[in-house]
């Protein structure tokens, strides 16, 4: 493939080269384990130790607040079950309806295994139902675990509301913060949060490494149980490029945020007024006033979003769709449903994420060859009347 525009950085980002130099001596050169007695496995904490302390920086909070984890969906889960193991009377979970598949597919099992799990609705933009929020927190709640920012929308949710309401029921307050760690600030040691999750490959970090962040005096259980690693709360050899990797990308993060994200704004803005000007019958999913930086989900009506996705990926395009294909069916995303955007519309969404390695030139190529993947397919939709 020769031409990439690279407008999906919420499914996965590249690995910035930066990163990617910073890890590859612990590939081939110092691949010692860090907890040998030898000094050529015991020099290799030292660096694990400089990414946990660059982590723990952008994060606002102590080093030792940080455990490694494989992704951002084992955070969620150790994260979770880590409540209700530590709080075996409370049968109950609060989460919200626009969760990614990491906390929402749990709570689905977890129903499974005999547990109350509340979904909490959103309304049209997107934004949480707090009303409904407050009265499904109770005493017998566990854990309330919603989201920083929502991958489909790029939708920011006030969780330091939300963890209060937890608080004031005894319950624990989890946030899946792997769309926002990189891309907003965030000052733990100032917030009321009990635990966090994150995810390397989200923030040009490879994939295979994620973080959870447990507040100091907040009882945690492993998940995976196992040697002394990260102070006996997970177990496993410590994956230490990718520990290495996440440090550098959270320097990385932490010392350009500013300024690419007023970049990648401006890109994400201009983006989105150009197509939704140029083409007829479009629509933004989302809180418009409360959003990611580099997340637009647009719909283009009457048409589907998967077809959409094969014609611009003839150009080198890279997005993603608010329907997934699944056992045949075109059902639109559970997000696009909680919010109850309309079938039509929901159908023909396409998300756009961006990323610092966007530039002007690939935002001009997208508003060049969008608009007439639009007319035809709308051509040959049945649904479609000028
Ligand atoms: C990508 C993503 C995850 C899952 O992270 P992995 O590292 O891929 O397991 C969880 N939550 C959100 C919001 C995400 O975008």
């Amino acid at each position: 493939m020769d031409k990439v525009i690279y407008v999906d950085n919420n499914a996965t980002t590249r690995t910035d080269p930066e990163v990617f130099e910073a890890m590859k001596p612990f590939l081939c050169e110092m691949y010692g384990n860090p907890s040998s007695i030898h000094t050529f496995g015991g020099q290799v904490a030292s660096h694990i130790k400089k990414g946990r302390e660059s982590l723990a920086s952008l994060l606002g909070c102590e080093p030792t607040e940080i455990i490694y984890t494989s992704c951002g969906t084992e955070s969620d889960n150790s994260a979770i079950m880590s409540a209700l193991f530590l709080n075996p009377d409370r049968r109950k979970i609060v989460i919200s309806k626009v969760e990614h598949p990491a906390v929402k597919n749990l709570g689905s099992e977890l129903v499974r295994r005999g547990y109350r799990v509340e979904e909490i609705p959103v309304d049209g933009m997107g934004r949480i139902d707090m009303d409904k929020l407050k009265q499904e927190v109770n005493s017998e709640t566990a854990v309330v675990s919603v989201m920083w920012a929502n991958n489909e929308t790029g939708n920011i949710y006030p969780v330091h509301e939300i963890a209060e309401i937890a608080h004031q029921h005894g319950a624990l307050f989890h946030t899946d913060a792997v769309q926002a760690v990189g891309k907003i600030t965030i000052n733990l040691s100032k917030e009321n949060i009990d635990m966090l999750s994150l995810s390397g490959h989200k923030l040009h970090a490879p994939k295979g490494v994620g973080a959870l962040y447990v507040k100091r005096g907040v009882r945690f259980r492993p998940y995976i149980i196992g040697g002394h690693q990260e102070r006996s709360r997970r177990g496993g050899t410590e994956n230490v490029t990718g520990i290495v990797a996440l440090g550098k990308a959270a320097e990385l993060a932490q010392k350009n945020m500013k300024t690419e994200n007023t970049k990648v704004k401006e890109l994400r803005d201009r983006l989105e007024r150009e197509l939704t000007s140029r083409i007829p019958k479009t629509r933004i999913n989302g809180d418009m006033q409360n959003r990611l930086p580099n997340t637009t989900n647009i719909s283009f009506e009457f048409i589907e979003g998967e077809a959409i996705l094969l014609l611009i990926n003839q150009f080198g395009i890279c997005a993603s769709s608010g329907s997934a294909c699944t056992t045949g069916s075109l059902e639109p995303s559970h997000v696009l449903r909680a919010m109850g955007v309309p079938y039509t519309a929901a159908h023909g969404s396409i998300r756009f994420s961006l990323s610092r390695f966007n530039t002007d030139e690939e935002i001009d190529y997208i508003i060049e060859k969008l608009p007439p993947v639009i007319e035809t397919l709308r051509k040959i939709s049945p649904y479609w009347k000028e």
